[in-house]
């Protein structure tokens, strides 16, 4: 997570001094590498995946699992080319360093094609090599596992070996500090964190309703003096029903799974972007894997928000929440503290930038009211204008704050236009949170450092990723170029899982920028989306917002026989090219449907009778098997993503029809991946959330009171263990049948 420079981490108050001068040479060195890379045109279609582990200490003895913090030393030796950096790079895997001290990632080092068919499938040979590579350096019972939350984090000796919750960094009630990645940059964050906010950060889940839940979070200690943010959960941080968490361990110290891509140019990767952002909550409901925080069983079903509070750094005015009694209104901001002690935070004139009316900081910029924290859903579009020219400024509709003299700045720079001055001119309004001493001055033509301390601390569900800044003569079509990263899912057990959920939104994103859809949705409806993203199964009981789709622009006719059974005629030797690479309809040859076309002068060519429409018609609600699976009138994500598959990377990696088994084998696999998702979609088989639920909710030492004791806790993660390394009675209840016995070696194909 984010830029690990070397150096002396500035405390708060010291940092605070540098906040203009980070963003004004931040700012300078974007247009630099705007400058230097906004004509590249031409990149590879190349994409890799970030999976976070955690080192979870297995006890057979004692039936306990702790999350080990005393291995973090094997991330120095896998990179250490005198120790296990070799056998690393032979395997083609890079570690790197996360938050928690028990947490690993781990990438591929060189990146995957997306032309390459095989590399579609590699990924997941590649995060076995991952496993198997942090395996060896490690003891038998410390296991890496993909788990999005450690059920019992925060409860009484959850790590190996003990520590106590008395760290000046978090002043966490629950988080030991020495849960926090050594490297001086993440305790300096958490306490910057708190130090800006002004109070600890406080997340409160609603717990689970169970028969015998005690609504009232009895882990909180009544009497603990040790410091004045002690106090706190008293003074309203934490709310009665909720799981009340107090750090910034509770999120960051969870995992997920990114996918990063590389567009052919900036053009292409700003309507990826905004291609993306609709899907993001669907994705996030679909990959839900985090049912469990702090010992309790809570009422939502994925990590996303828990994050969003556990690094909210806005201060009480920011937020426009009144503050605690004898609380700062301004928290830690570079301001006279007196001035604000008291007032109310919500009867203030706010403009059209966000500034809240005559209160600027020391250094002159204005105080602001922020709806959001740096870490959450993307605020606003990029635009596609040279892609597409579907977006409308009205899709941009939550006006977030921004910062007015960058948007100024930008907008008289050549290469920026209005959107994407916006886009940096909202991403810095934010502080830097870390500032190294020894880089407070940098060389803007070439350090690009203050820029993405800023990027990379804004956590949101897409990143817009601009390439770094390199010395004249560097041949740039040999490093990284506009990138967009995905960034909502939580993490899955199994490698299989995880090269499914990454292998789609690669296919997607090939057929975002092939077959052109238009997804655009008003971002408040893709927020609004996010929320209901999180509840309990809201996979197949919700109905989210989508563009209509009767309004994507595509034309069904185009994606019939796209569906899970393409891949067998794919596999049937008798059938031939045209057969494959056109689809094919059930009921014979494809016939072009009647179409019309709408006052938008878009293709309309789906008659449907969905009734929850916005008064403009392009909106509706419809359930993730709909958007994902489709029907027979229209053709869903899923039939995008097998027409790309088909259409552009089968015959970009191979010739004519499928006479390899090799590559036979690939493809087979990759239905599987789709499979998957596909019968998540539809609730044929559960997301790792509800099958987890399930297995507390039938322990029999489950005592119906929303706890997660220390040995359901033991069990799921015996579990976990066992369904990450495939045992097939484990594995049924989680994948079913069919994708089990694949993966077992029932059946193929
Ligand atoms: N662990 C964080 C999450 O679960 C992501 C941190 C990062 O950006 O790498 O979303
Ligand atoms: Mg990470």
């Amino acid at each position: 997570m984010g830029l690990l420079s070397l150096g002396t981490p500035l405390d708060w108050h010291e940092s605070k001094q540098h906040n203009e001068h980070v963003r004004e040479h931040g700012i300078a060195q974007l247009i630099n590498i705007f400058a230097q890379h906004s004509s590249r045109d031409d990149d590879r279609f190349l994409w890799g995946d970030e999976v976070e582990y955690m080192l979870v200490d297995v006890d057979d003895a004692d039936h306990t699992a702790k999350l080990a913090i005393d291995y973090d030393h094997i991330l120095d030796d896998l990179n250490d080319p005198t120790k296990a950096g070799p056998k690393a790079e032979a395997a083609n895997v890079s570690f790197h360093p996360e938050y928690g001290r028990y947490m690993l990632e781990a990438t591929p080092l060189r990146p995957y094609d997306g032309d390459c068919v095989a590399d579609y499938v590699y990924i997941e040979e590649n995060m076995e090599k991952r496993r198997e590579v942090a395996e060896s350096e490690l003891p038998k019972n410390i296991v890496p596992l993909t788990i999005t939350t450690f059920p019992r984090m925060g409860c009484p000796q959850f790590t190996s070996p003990p520590a106590k919750p008395i760290g000046p960094a978090s002043q966490s009630l629950f988080l030991p500090d020495e849960i926090i990645n050594r490297h001086a940059r993440f305790p300096t964050l958490t306490a910057n964190i708190r130090k800006r906010r002004g109070h600890k950060v406080a997340i409160n889940l609603p717990m689970y309703p169970d028969q015998h839940t005690k609504l009232l979070d009895d882990s909180i200690p009544r009497d603990r003096g040790l410091f004045p943010s002690d106090a706190e959960p008293h003074l309203g941080a934490s709310k009665p029903g909720h799981v009340y968490m107090d750090s910034m361990g509770f999120g960051m110290g969870s995992s997920c799974i990114q996918i990063t891509m590389q567009a052919a140019n900036i053009d292409e990767a700003r309507y990826l972007y905004d291609a993306l952002a609709p899907v993001t909550p669907i994705m996030l409901a679909l990959s839900a894997a985090a049912p469990m925080f702090k010992g309790y069983l809570v009422n939502q079903d994925v990590r996303w928000n828990v994050i969003c509070g556990a690094v909210d750094d806005r201060t009480f005015l920011e937020r426009g929440v009144d503050p605690y009694p004898g609380y700062h209104l301004t928290g830690g901001m570079d301001i006279d503290p007196q001035r604000h002690l008291t007032k109310h935070a919500t009867n203030h004139t706010i403009n059209e930038y966000g500034d809240i009316s005559n209160l600027k900081t020391n250094d002159g910029k204005p105080i602001q009211r922020i709806p959001k924290s740096r870490y959450g859903s993307i605020d606003q579009y990029l635009g596609d204008g040279a892609v597409t020219g579907y977006f409308r400024d009205d899709y941009n509709d939550i006006n977030p704050p921004l910062n007015r003299k960058v948007l100024e700045r930008l907008q008289q720079q050549s290469g920026f236009d209005k959107l994407l001055a916006q886009h940096f001119a909202h991403l810095f309004i934010r502080d830097p949170l870390v500032v190294f001493s020894e880089r407070v001055n940098q060389d803007d033509t070439l350090d690009n450092d203050h820029f993405e301390n800023l990027q990379s601390t804004n956590w949101q569900t897409l990143r817009f990723k601009p390439p770094a800044l390199y010395p004249e003569g560097t041949d740039l079509t040999k490093v990284p170029g506009w990138r967009v990263e995905f960034r909502p899912m939580d993490l899955q057990l199994t490698d299989f899982e995880n090269a499914a959920y990454s292998t789609f939104i690669v296919l997607l994103s090939k057929a975002i920028l092939k077959f052109r859809p238009n997804l655009y949705l008003p971002i408040s409806k893709i927020d609004t989306n996010m929320d209901w993203a999180h509840g309990v199964d809201s996979v197949i009981d919700q109905k989210f917002w989508f563009r209509s789709l009767r309004k994507w622009n595509l034309r069904n006719s185009d994606f019939i026989g796209y569906d899970l059974t393409w891949f067998d005629r794919y596999t049937n030797k008798g059938n031939d090219v045209a057969g494959y690479l056109n689809g094919y309809s059930r009921n014979g040859p494809v016939k072009e449907e009647a179409s019309s076309t709408d006052e938008d002068g878009e293709v309309d060519t789906i008659v449907d009778d969905y009734d929850e429409v916005d008064s403009d018609g392009h909106e509706k609600r419809y359930t993730v098997a709909e958007i994902f699976n489709g029907t027979d009138k229209f053709p869903g994500l899923i039939k995008l993503a097998i027409k790309a598959l088909a259409t552009e990377v089968l015959p970009a990696s191979e010739q004519g029809h499928c006479n390899c088994a090799k590559l036979e084998a690939q493809v087979v696999r990759i239905k599987y991946y789709l499979m998957l998702l596909s019968y998540r979609a539809s609730g044929k088989i559960p997301t790792t959330a509800h099958w987890l639920r399930d297995h507390v909710t039938h322990h029999p030492d489950y005592r119906h009171d929303s706890k997660v004791s220390q040995t359901i806790n033991y069990d799921l993660i015996k579990l976990a263990e066992a369904v990450t390394s495939y045992d097939k009675t484990a594995l049924e209840p989680l994948l079913g049948d069919e994708i089990t016995s694949f993966l077992t070696g029932g059946t193929s194909a």
